[in-house]
């Protein structure tokens, strides 16, 4: 995850909350990536470390756990920047610039110039960030997959040209929540339509409460149509099933007005973010608590991180 700002909730159901289940399953490697982050924002890195602990927090808060997962920072392994180095030497640039993600970016980011090296070759460096601990699987939302795929096929051309070391990985797909923004678009921190596994108590309630709705619904005497409502789509997550179910259909029938039902919604998830409130509070009063798991993290996949490095060197014939 690029440290560009604190977390929201698309971030927490689009992805961490997936890491977090993923922990019982797999032995996983979790890592900021400051690197990745200076592709796009190399010309403001000031906020660099403090989104780097603030990922952290959201991170720890959501669930992430040290005992069970190798926690760390990408730049804190500089072995990364040696794998990515030798697989730029084998990676044909036409395999970079056909990457659908590369040319939509351009587009998207249009007040970056993002006309470098370093953001054409991203997806190298993704490469050896995850070929580096060897991953058989990568949790990743669609618009990621061509990169995994960039991925494999570094790895089987490193393998067929100094022999096998690294698998190759699949992608791990999971459904997630279609969540949108308080205004009905993605939800994004350069939106501001965002809600944060940061914010307060009071402010949830209050973004909640400036939700949009289902745009048809003018008055609490229009029928309401729930398949359409964000608010809804919140519902399904964080309140209880027969709630869900009354809500459906008073709101079809003009039972119930928006803002009883969002109040219903913001009273749910405030209790189901409680938990990760309170960690958050432990973990901003305790710094030195986040930079130790850091460091350690960082340690334990340097530890890995070196040992690929070294059959890499082998691989290579640079064993002097
Ligand atoms: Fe959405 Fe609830 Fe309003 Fe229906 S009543 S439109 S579900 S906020």
């Amino acid at each position: 995850m690029r440290p560009t700002g604190p977390l929201h909730m698309g971030n927490y159901l689009g992805a961490l909350a997936n890491w977090v289940d993923m922990q019982e399953q797999y032995d996983c490697f979790f890592f900021v990536a400051d690197w990745h982050a200076l592709t796009s924002d190399y010309e403001n890195p000031g906020p660099m470390a403090d989104y780097v602990r603030q990922i952290l927090i959201d991170w720890l808060s959501a669930g992430l756990s040290p005992d069970q997962s190798t926690i760390f920072v990408q730049s804190k392994v500089p072995e990364h920047t040696e794998l990515y180095l030798i697989f730029s030497m084998i990676t044909p640039v036409p395999w970079l610039e056909r990457n659908p993600t590369y040319k939509d970016q351009i587009v998207q980011l249009q007040n970056k110039d993002l006309s470098t090296f370093g953001f054409l070759g991203y997806p190298v460096l993704q490469a050896a960030d995850i070929l580096m601990y060897k991953a058989n699987g990568v949790p990743v939302g669609v618009d990621q997959v061509p990169h995994v795929e960039i991925t494999r096929e570094i790895a089987r051309r490193f393998n067929h040209l100094y022999g096998t070391v690294f698998p190759e990985p699949d992608a791990i797909l999971t459904e997630t929540p279609k969540i949108l923004g308080l205004d009905r678009r993605k939800m994004s921190k350069s939106y501001g339509n965002a809600i944060y596994l940061s914010d307060s108590p009071e402010e949830v309630q209050k973004k909640v409460m400036q939700m949009v709705t289902d745009p048809q619904r003018a008055r609490k005497s229009d029928p309401g149509n729930p398949d359409v409502c964000n608010v809804f789509e919140f519902h399904k997550l964080y309140t209880d099933q027969p709630t869900v179910q009354k809500i459906d259909k008073q709101c079809r029938n003009a039972e119930i007005g928006c803002v009883e039902c969002k109040k219903i919604m913001a009273g749910n998830l405030i209790k189901a973010l409680a938990p990760i409130h309170e960690k958050r509070q432990y973990y901003e009063s305790h710094p030195e608590i986040v930079d130790e798991i850091m460091m350690e993290g960082s340690a334990k996949a340097r530890q890995v991180a070196k040992e690929t490095m070294s059959e890499v060197r082998e691989a290579v014939k640079m064993r002097y």
